[in-house]
């Protein structure tokens, strides 16, 4: 049969048609982007929102659901804190369907360098005023019996909390339907609209979009897209993989991260969803190939962590490139869990918690690509287009910090600044390599 012939049995399906015109468009439906949606409806405006998939599929609905603000640096603390309780209030408004535990977080140092870790957020905690605990090993036992040996300290806040990312994205879109976002899936933004340095709309394959006011919250897909207007965004991606248990009996409500080993949650159902930290297969692309000077000490820094695979992306890269030709966007898939990866994270969580054993078994295991700047913090801010503001390279943390990045840049949009918001540290411009749009380059 001929690939005309299969044309015609199935055709293409006619481009969806969007509206004209709207207050807003937000481009990606992911956790950033449908909280985003809900601050501006509240803020009384016409929301569209965009999403090339469907809503959450991406990395808000593969995470490991953590919402921690220990061990996040001075610059990003503030945000972590107002969004714990941002998520409390969430989990007033949605109940159960958000999945939500506020059961605390416990950073486990067993060797020396851990230990330190553990310790050294304790000024962030007070200056933050957020309650935080070290518990020596004796304590920790009494808290955790369940912990195994070896233990130095115990860094536990209370207020943290966690997340079942998959009923959380559901419930989250239900909420933002309910509340009058237009939810357009399956519907990408091809470019933006872009008229003396304003951005004036949003081009899908239906039609233009007018818009005063864009946010890109795109995950691992937003610098790519502004590269079509010459804005150079560093953003690279990395390959996460986590894994989930059979219910087991109640252990904790606590999140529990061992810094020498893996981090856990035990869900609602008592299922333990568990990952190692830091571990990442990252898939080589051009960005990772042109930044390579100053990203080679953080690869040699995290040798240990890091694989680096030079496989179809980057082959398909260097033509594009070659070519001339602008870079295709990321795939939209599922990438594959690493099996050896979930195989030593089951040895590490059997060591945390001896009970369980090292043969628990497996439900299931699943990965999701977590998209990152260069220094591992959210980059929320302008490019140098009006009419445009940007949230992404949440860097591993976005599922926690969300509600409060949501509620700065719609405070952007609506007020023009982030108000008592400090997001100054999150600058697109701190990152080297970034390039504005340019309203003079020729195009
Ligand atoms: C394995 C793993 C574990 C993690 N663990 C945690 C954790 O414990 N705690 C934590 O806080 N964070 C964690 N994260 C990170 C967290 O999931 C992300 O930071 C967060 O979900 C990012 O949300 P987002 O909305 O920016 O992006 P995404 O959820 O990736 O959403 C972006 C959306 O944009 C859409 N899109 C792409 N291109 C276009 C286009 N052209 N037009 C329209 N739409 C487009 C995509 O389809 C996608 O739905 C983890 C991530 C992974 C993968």
């Amino acid at each position: 049969m001929s690939a005309g012939a299969i044309h015609q049995q199935h055709p293409e399906p006619a481009p969806r048609a969007v509206p004209h015109s709207a207050d807003s468009v937000i481009i990606g439906a992911g956790v950033l982007g449908l909280l985003t949606a809900l601050e501006l409806r509240r803020a009384g405006m016409s929301v569209v929102v965009l999403d090339a998939g469907r809503a959450g599929s991406a990395q808000s609905g593969s995470n490991l659901g953590f919402v921690r603000q220990q061990g996040r640096g001075a610059s990003e603390a503030t945000l972590m804190r107002r969004s714990t309780e941002l998520w409390g209030q969430l989990h007033g408004r949605l109940g159960e369907r958000l999945g939500w535990t506020n059961g605390g977080h416990a950073s486990v140092g067993r060797d020396a360098a851990s230990e330190v870790e553990v310790r050294a957020w304790a000024p962030i905690a007070r200056e933050q005023g957020i309650p935080f605990e070290l518990l020596g090993p004796r304590e920790a036992t009494q808290r955790f019996p369940w912990i195994g040996a070896g233990v130095g300290v115990v860094g536990f806040t209370p207020t943290d909390g966690h997340l079942d990312p998959v009923v959380a994205m559901q419930a989250i879109r239900g909420l933002a339907l309910s509340e009058g976002v237009e939810l357009l899936e399956n519907v990408p933004a091809v470019s933006l609209d872009i008229t003396g340095g304003n951005v004036v709309g949003v081009q899908t394959p239906g039609g233009t979009i007018r818009t005063a006011a864009t946010v890109l919250a795109a995950g691992m897909w937003s610098s790519r897209l502004l590269r079509r207007h010459g804005v150079h965004l560093p953003q690279y991606t990395g390959v996460g993989t986590v894994a989930r248990t059979v219910p087991v009996p109640r252990l904790t409500h606590s999140t529990v991260w061992d810094l020498t080993g893996a981090g856990m949650r035990q869900d609602l159902s008592g299922r333990i969803n568990f990952g190692l930290g830091q571990h990442v297969d990252i898939d080589v692309g051009w960005e990772e190939v042109s930044a390579a000077p100053h990203l080679l000490r953080t690869y040699l820094g995290s040798w240990r962590t890091l694989r680096l695979h030079a496989g179809r992306r980057l082959a398909g890269d260097v033509g594009s490139r070659l070519r001339r030709l602008p870079l295709a966007a990321l795939p939209l898939d599922r990438p594959e869990a690493n099996l050896k990866l979930v195989a030593r994270a089951r040895r590490e969580l059997g060591r945390l918690v001896p009970s369980l054993g090292e043969s628990v078994e497996i439900e299931s295991a699943w990965a999701g690509a977590i998209d990152s700047s260069a220094d591992f913090l959210p980059v929320i801010g302008e490019v140098g287009l009006s009419g445009l503001v940007v949230l992404t390279g949440m860097s591993g943390h976005g599922m926690g910090i969300a509600p409060a990045a949501a509620e700065a840049v719609a405070q952007i949009v609506v007020t023009g600044d982030a108000g008592s918001a400090d997001i100054s540290a999150l600058d697109p411009r701190r990152l080297r390599g970034f390039r504005a749009y340019d309203t003079h380059a020729p195009r």
